[in-house]
This record gives C-alpha cells, sequence and structure tokens, in this order.
C-alpha cells in the first residue's frame, strides 16, 4: 500500500515521520495498519501549535490509509469542561480533518482501574502517605539517586484495601497517592516511583459525573489508551521523549501478546515569534482581561485566527512549509503571515475602504451626477466576477495620500500633479482648504472626463492610482488593526520574568471614522476581502446592520508598512 501511496504522491520528499511509517509498512508490522490519534487535554482552546499536530496526526492517516480518532485526554476533571470539548471539536473541523471516532481518556478509567488492581498485586505499585512535597523532595537529582518512600515495601493486600477505599472516598485529597514501584535511582527520572493515581473529590468529572474519586495521572493513562484503542503510531511532541521508555515499560506489562503495540515517535513543536503557545499563558490572558477572549483576533488560536480572518488553507500550507524536524526552534510569524497573505491573494474581492478619510471635491464634475463604475473582483481569478462602485463630485481619500508641499518621489496627490482614481478618472489635483489648526480639511482637484478605461486619454501616464469612495455612497464603519501581541521576539524566553510585562501596550487600535464603498453591506460574518492597497480584511462577526467591523487579517506586503507608519 505504501508503495503506491509514495509513487503518486506529488509532495516533495518524505519528512522523518513519514520515512519510519513506511519502513514499519514494509516490515508488515501491525498487519500494515496505520492508526492515529490526536489527543488534546480539554483544559484550553486549540492554537496554531496544535494544528501542527492535527495535520500530521490526521495527514499520516489519510496519507497512508489508515485511520485517526479524536481522542480527548481528560484525566484532570479540576481543569476541564466542556466548553473545551465543543471548541476543540469545530476548530478541527473548520481546519478540513475528519476524525473515525471520538474517544475519551475517561472511556478507559475502568480498565486502567484493573491495569492498576494488577499492578499492584503483583508488587509493582504502593500506596503512598506522603505529601507531593515530601515525595517531590525524595526525587533526587539526574545524578543522584532518590529516597525510597517509608510506605514502599507495604504488603500487596494493604496497598490494595488503601487503593479500594482511596476509590471509595475514604480519604482526603493529597493525603495519599498510588506509585509505581520501579526504581528510585534510575537515571531516568520518570522511573523513581511514578505517581499513577491521585484523589480528585471535590471536581465532578464531565463525563464521569461523581463515578470517580481516584483519577490516573497522564502519564499513566496516555500510553495505554494508545493500546487499548488500537494506535498504531502515536505522534507527539518532543518534550515527551524521555517519557517513552516509562509508557513502553507500562506497555510490556500490559500487552497480551507481541503482534502489536504503539509505537511513539516525537517532532518539534511549533513556537512562533511575538507569542505565547502554553496553555496556561492564554488562560491568564483570557482570565485577566488583557485580551477580548480566546477568540481575540490577536490570541494564537485556532479561534482567533479564525477571527482575524486566516483560512484553514494557507494554516495548512504554512504547517506543510515549516516542516517536523528533531529540534526545538522558534518560527517567524512573518512566515505564517505569508501563508495568509498568498492564500487570500488568490480568493479575496477587491473592495475600496478609506481608513482615515479627508474629502476630495472634483471641482469641476456636476453637481448631484452619479457614476456606476465598473471594478473587477479579483485581478488574480478571472472567474470572481466583478461589481460596481458609484462614483460622484465628492469622494473620500486617505489623508495619507495627499500632501501640500510633496518631495519629488511623491507620486500621490499633491497640488498640480495628476492622479489616476482606481477604475474611474484621472484627475489633477488644484488645492486644498485647512483649518485653523492647519489640518487639511478639503482637497480640490478636476477630473478629466477622457481618461475612463477604454476612452482617449486612459492610456496617459500616471504614476500613482489612489483608492477612493464616494461621500453619499459609501458607508461608515470601524476598522481593527491588530499588531504583534507581545514586544519581544520570544517572551517565552524570560522564565522568571512576568510575561505580562512584555505585553504590546499597542497590539489593537480601532479606526472609527472608516469609510467602506456600499458593495460591503452584502458582505456575511468572516467574509475576506482586500481592501485595495491597504490589506486584508474580514467582517467581524460582532458587526450589526447599523455598525460595520472590520478585523485587518493581514497588510499586503509593501503598501502597509509605510501607512502603517501614519495611522
Ligand atoms: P500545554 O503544555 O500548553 O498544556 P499541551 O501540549 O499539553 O499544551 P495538549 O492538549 O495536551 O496540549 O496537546 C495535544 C497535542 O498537541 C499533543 O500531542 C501535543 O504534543 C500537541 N501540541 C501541543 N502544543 C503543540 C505545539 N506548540 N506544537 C506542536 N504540537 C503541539
Ligand atoms: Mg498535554
Amino acid at each position: 500500500m505504501n508503495e503506491n501511496k509514495t509513487s503518486e504522491d506529488p509532495r516533495k520528499s518524505l519528512n522523518f515521520i513519514e520515512t519510519f511509517v513506511e519502513k514499519d509498512l514494509a516490515e508488515g508490522k501491525n498487519n500494515g495498519r496505520i492508526q492515529t490519534r490526536f489527543p488534546p487535554e480539554p483544559n484550553g482552546y486549540l492554537h496554531i501549535g496544535h494544528a501542527k499536530a492535527i495535520c500530521l496526526d490526521f495527514g499520516i492517516a489519510e496519507h497512508y490509509n489508515g485511520i485517526c480518532n479524536l481522542r480527548f485526554d481528560d484525566t484532570n476533571p479540576v481543569k476541564e469542561d466542556v466548553e473545551y470539548v465543543d471548541s476543540i471539536t469545530e476548530d478541527i473541523r473548520w481546519l478540513g480533518f475528519h476524525w473515525n471516532e471520538i474517544y475519551y481518556a475517561s472511556d478507559y478509567f475502568g480498565q486502567l482501574f484493573d491495569f492498576a488492581i494488577r499492578l499492584i498485586r503483583q508488587g509493582h505499585a504502593y500506596v503512598d502517605e506522603q505529601s507531593a512535597e515530601e515525595i517531590a523532595q525524595q526525587k533526587g537529582t539526574p545524578t543522584q539517586p532518590g529516597v525510597e518512600s517509608p510506605y514502599r515495601n507495604r504488603p500487596a493486600t494493604e496497598n490494595l484495601d488503601l487503593f479500594l477505599r482511596m476509590q471509595a472516598g475514604e480519604f482526603e485529597e493529597g493525603s495519599m497517592t498510588l506509585r509505581a514501584k520501579i526504581d528510585m535511582a534510575s537515571p531516568n527520572m520518570h522511573f523513581r516511583d511514578p505517581i499513577l493515581y491521585r484523589i480528585i473529590r471535590e471536581h465532578p468529572h464531565h463525563r464521569t459525573g461523581t463515578t470517580w474519586k481516584v483519577y490516573p495521572m497522564y502519564d499513566f493513562a496516555h500510553g495505554q489508551s494508545d493500546y487499548f484503542e488500537g494506535v498504531t503510531h502515536s505522534l507527539c511532541t518532543l518534550e515527551f521523549e524521555v517519557h517513552r521508555p516509562l509508557y513502553d515499560y507500562y506497555i510490556d506489562l500490559l500487552k497480551e501478546d507481541d503482534r502489536y503495540r504503539p509505537r511513539q515517535i516525537e517532532f518539534n513543536r511549533l513556537n512562533l515569534t511575538y507569542t505565547v503557545m502554553s496553555k496556561r499563558k492564554l488562560l491568564e490572558l483570557v482570565k485577566e482581561g488583557l485580551v477580548n477572549g480566546w477568540d481575540d483576533p490577536r490570541m494564537p488560536t485556532l479561534c482567533g485566527y479564525r477571527r482575524r480572518g486566516y483560512t484553514p488553507q494557507a494554516i495548512r500550507n504554512f504547517v506543510d512549509k515549516i516542516g517536523y524536524t528533531k529540534y526545538d526552534g522558534i518560527v517567524d510569524v512573518a512566515l505564517l503571515e505569508h501563508a495568509i497573505r498568498e492564500d487570500l491573494n488568490r480568493t479575496a474581492p477587491r473592495v475600496s475602504a478609506v481608513l482615515d478619510p479627508v474629502k476630495l471635491i472634483l471641482t469641476n464634475y456636476p453637481e448631484g451626477q452619479t457614476e456606476s463604475m465598473h471594478a473587477v473582483n479579483n485581478p488574480e481569478n478571472p472567474d470572481a466576477g466583478s461589481h460596481t462602485i458609484a462614483f460622484a463630485r465628492e469622494l473620500y481619500i486617505e489623508r495619507e495620500d495627499f500632501l501640500e508641499d510633496a518631495p519629488k518621489k511623491f507620486f500621490r496627490m499633491t497640488p498640480g500633479q495628476e492622479v489616476r482614481l482606481k477604475n474611474a478618472y484621472i484627475v489633477q489635483c488644484t488645492g486644498c482648504k485647512k483649518n485653523a489648526a492647519g489640518e487639511v480639511e478639503e482637497i480640490y482637484a478636476e477630473y478629466n472626463p477622457l481618461t475612463l478605461s477604454g476612452m482617449p486619454d486612459s492610456n496617459r501616464k500616471v504614476k500613482g492610482t489612489l483608492h477612493w469612495v464616494s461621500v453619499a455612497h459609501s458607508l461608515p464603519a470601524e476598522v481593527r488593526l491588530y499588531d504583534r501581541l507581545f514586544l519581544v521576539e520570544n517572551p517565552s524566553e524570560n522564565k522568571d520574568g512576568d510575561f505580562h510585562e512584555l505585553l504590546n501596550p499597542n497590539s489593537l487600535t480601532r479606526l472609527t471614522h472608516c469609510r467602506v464603498e456600499a458593495e460591503l453591506l452584502k458582505a456575511k460574518p468572516l467574509d475576506h476581502f482586500q481592501f485595495q492597497r491597504i490589506g486584508y480584511f474580514n467582517l467581524d462577526p460582532d458587526s450589526t446592520d447599523g455598525k460595520l467591523i472590520f478585523n485587518r487579517t493581514v497588510s499586503l506586503k509593501d503598501t502597509w508598512s509605510k501607512l502603517k507608519d501614519k495611522l
């Protein structure tokens, strides 16, 4: 099966994970079955890092005709919530992936509990009555062995009795744990009698309610859940590499025969510049009101990106481009923005919007006259069609596009100079009116009626083309500009420092006096547009008929940097 697939595969070369998978297939492992899973903990919203894992888990399954399940690793009821379960399924669907089944680690609580009892009976586990702090103090260091617990050598019957009573709710939270009895001197710290179960009595579980009073640790649940489910390739991030021997140890004790076992392969986590990716920190930003919820367009969450106008295709293209490696690093967010631009350039209709409007009056254009100008929706896509935009004597242009005393290379509006108005006439500026403070209030120009596309003078050499909207026909709008959430490239680098201090105080700018062309009245929430010469924008779902709100998805590469400094 893999042979066919690779020969048909248009992609460049295999990543190292695909190479492992193909080798396993070639060796006939697991009867040629490929099964992966995406295992989120429902304790937060998915972020772009998760997208990288999702693309791999689902991508490998799709590519090798296997299956990928969604499995919620819901072993900690204190932090988990159905709100997160719902958002996670929504975000995976949005990315365009389809799971085979939805499972929960909590589906296996019974099997895990039985396995724990088996370990106790076999002398591989014991109930420890020390506190978490005491246990931590006895861990030792990588070069120094740990200290054995005074409870380590209890008889199995006593351990069994205590463990059953832990589950019966007889003991306080924190008073006891079940620990594996492995090796307090192991060079791998994870083997130093890791905790298997802890008591959680005060928080009902989002699925099993109050059935359980003891909950398995993630390390005791993850590998076995893979095994129970039939996962063949358990793909995860590099920090789990050191956990792998422990997962293998449990599987060795659990497995019934040698025909099948999951194989864990680790890859590098995605880190992006100017943001944080830890769910704990993202939750803090939300809880402290430093952003407007999980779907704030400044967040690296998938729902935040969706609201901002990032597309699933662009995110998948980006993930494809950065690839999978065995070493951690940090990816420049500009690479993600590039992928967004590339995708929206193909798909977003071009419209006109003026973010910082100033009036332009065409003094020789008849009062009360209106023309419908022809505007191509997307020059990149001949099938995208066109729309019309109303032209009249009074227009708005971008304040930034006018200078009374312009330097030589200023090809925009300045007295005496001709510029083209996009999709309309060539006009020549004749002057302006200023208020007492010296601010430009109105700009004046004369239009040349023979310069519409197809007319005799339309091919005149004019260096600048400006966007505009009609005063009478345009709509008021709010436009939200987003800048980087943090001021520094790697806010997580400063481990002891407080990441709050590194937040960019100007990450959100609201422009409340913008004008957009009437075509945008048809826009539906989240629809994408290119505001000509400015950037890509989408309609925010909070918009109402009376109030249009647009989010800047990403700037246009070249023109934005100039404009932004002024806004
Ligand atoms: P945190 O450490 O912030 O709690 P997590 O890694 O524990 O995040 P999970 O919900 O357990 O979050 O993640 C589910 C899957 O997504 C795991 O397989 C994990 O390895 C992967 N994943 C999480 N963050 C990233 C990332 N930044 N890049 C790539 N994969 C990631
Ligand atoms: Mg995790």
